[in-house]
């Protein structure tokens, strides 16, 4: 992953590259552009004769049939749509809120909450192009600053970055600056009367000018990805920010991220930097996944944050219909799709937290699927075999990222589920659990830990984990894996740790016997 996805035109959304190139991921490949697109114009694909039979190559079949896609890459994470259908009502309110940045005036600080997939960064950016453009345009100075928390996730590096953009701004405008006055200068040299249509009134004013700037440029200094004191860090924003007039919003994208990770320091502070700025005024919006987040924040960051709050509900199926036929109509070749994609691929995703990105990835995906068949159409079933392949590359991403004890935890559950072991308790996955542990070397949990370690791969989906009752024995959870066996093993085992358990047969045995 890079660590300079800060730009908001930048074509990286980590979240959407983990989820997507995996293990066992097919394909497709997403950081190359796509065969057809680079190769097909160039291309006479239909008048092959037989003499060329003996020279057809790996491509030549693939290359034959009639392409689906027209351009794939608007069905890709990476692409910002202009047009957000079904969000007017929240690009609106947003909207209402920035104005006021257009007329000098501080924003009240937003809060935007909903669940992944449903638009919020493509909102956001598309609201803070809007914002920039129109502030360019009546030449009122205010600056949209976008930041994704999952990747850059401390204070440090939230200020170290959002410091060396406004110092690069800076520099860019003493530059400008300089190369105004001394072009002036030098006419003043040919010609003194040049400075009677200048807002100097003697070259030693404007040589001290100059002098100034020349003196600012020299205190600007980058500040260092790591090493320095926080607050000295904190200080160079500070002075870069207040360097002139203007207003900042400040976009922290996966806010919840970054106080899961570092605290609400960072919040803190950023939220009292107007009682302190000169010359520029500070507005922050931030954005949240997780709607509960704001009950680990300060009170008072939690008040000053959340002035204005924004929700983003989960698209239904209509919506997600509507966002994927504007979309295929720009990706597809005119009547690629059958009748039930679109309507298939929006079901799908609405029984996922009605999420945009999944109905996006499923119609991509179908439509990889198709092309893969060599057909000239997606059908139906391509989006059904694109939802398992989703489904378990999801599986597959989210087991690789378990931390070592909870893969050992799960790895015990396979383990009694491929010996027939079934309505497996909890003891007896303790049990082969502290038997893997001892033959790698692990340090081995307590079995309430190691139950609540089974109740967040439960939450995670990966197994199923039943509370039942034993009467006057008490209650025991029955647990059974959610995911395929196989494929998940075969994650576990490429873990370098787990991959030293070579034969894991007499674990089993023994718990047997015991
Ligand atoms: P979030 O930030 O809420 O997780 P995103 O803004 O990243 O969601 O949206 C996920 C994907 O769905 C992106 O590819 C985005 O372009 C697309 N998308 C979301 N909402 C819409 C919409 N209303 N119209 C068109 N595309 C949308
Ligand atoms: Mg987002």
């Amino acid at each position: 992953m890079t660590d300079s996805n800060d730009d908001p035109k930048a074509p990286i959304d980590p979240e959407d590259d983990a989820s997507s190139s995996t293990a066992l991921g097919g394909p497709d490949d997403q950081s190359t552009p796509d065969l057809d697109d680079v190769v097909l114009d160039n291309l006479d694909t239909g008048t092959g004769d037989s003499s060329d039979e003996a020279s057809r190559g790996l491509f030549d079949d693939l290359l034959e049939g009639e392409p689906i896609f027209e351009n794939k890459e608007v069905l890709r994470p990476s692409y910002t749509p202009h047009k957000l259908p079904h969000r007017e009502e929240q690009i609106n309110n947003m909207a209402t809120i920035l104005v006021t940045a257009l007329r000098g005036d501080t924003p009240s600080n937003i809060l935007i909450y909903g669940k992944t997939g449903t638009g919020k960064t493509a909102s956001a950016k598309f609201v803070s192009e809007e914002l920039e453009t129109t502030s360019q345009k009546y030449e009122v100075p205010c600056e949209v600053e976008y930041i994704n928390c999952e990747v850059t996730d401390t204070q440090y590096r939230v200020l170290a970055q959002l410091a060396n953009k406004f110092i690069n701004k800076n520099l860019d405008v003493i530059d400008e600056r300089i190369a105004e006055l001394e072009e002036l200068q030098s006419r003043v040299r040919d010609d003194p009367s040049a400075l009677d249509e200048s807002d100097y009134d003697t070259v030693a004013a404007l040589e001290a000018d100059l002098a100034d700037l020349e003196a600012d440029k020299d205190e600007f200094e980058e500040v260092p990805m790591t090493g320095w004191p926080t607050d000295r860090v904190y200080s160079s924003f500070f002075d870069a920010v207040d360097y002139h007039e203007r207003v900042v919003v400040i976009m922290l994208d996966e806010i919840d991220k970054l106080v899961e990770k570092s605290g609400d320091d960072t919040l803190y502070n950023l939220s009292r930097m107007n009682s302190e700025l000169e010359n520029s005024r500070v507005s922050i919006m931030g954005i949240s996944n997780d709607l509960k987040f704001t009950d680990f924040l300060d009170p008072r960051v939690k008040s000053s944050l959340g002035e204005e709050e924004i929700v983003f509900p989960p698209y239904d199926a209509n919506q997600l219909r509507d966002i994927l036929q504007a979309r295929a109509d720009v990706a597809f070749k005119g009547n690629a799709l059958t009748e039930d994609v679109i309507p298939l691929c929006a079901a799908f995703a609405a029984q996922e937290h009605g999420d945009a990105r999944r109905a996006l990835d499923l119609l991509r995906t179908a439509g990889e699927l198709a092309e893969r068949d060599q057909i000239d159409n997606v059908e139906e079933d391509h989006v059904r075999q694109a939802q398992e392949k989703i489904e378990l590359d999801r599986v597959v991403e989210v087991v690789r990222t378990l931390p070592t004890q909870s893969k050992i935890v799960l790895f015990a559950i396979i383990l009694l589920e491929k010996n027939g072991v079934h309505n497996i308790n909890t003891g007896e996955v303790f049990n082969i659990y502290k038997n893997l542990c001892a033959e790698i070397d692990a340090d081995v949990l307590t079995q309430r830990r190691v139950t609540d370690l089974i109740s967040e791969l439960d939450m995670l989906g990966i197994v199923n984990a039943v509370v039942v009752s034993k009467g006057r024995y008490g209650r025991t959870k029955e647990i059974s894996l959610s995911v395929p066996t196989e494929e998940t093993e075969a994650v576990l085992l490429s873990d370098s740790r787990l991959g030293d358990i070579d034969d894991v047969q007499p674990f089993v045995q023994a718990r047997f016997d015991n």
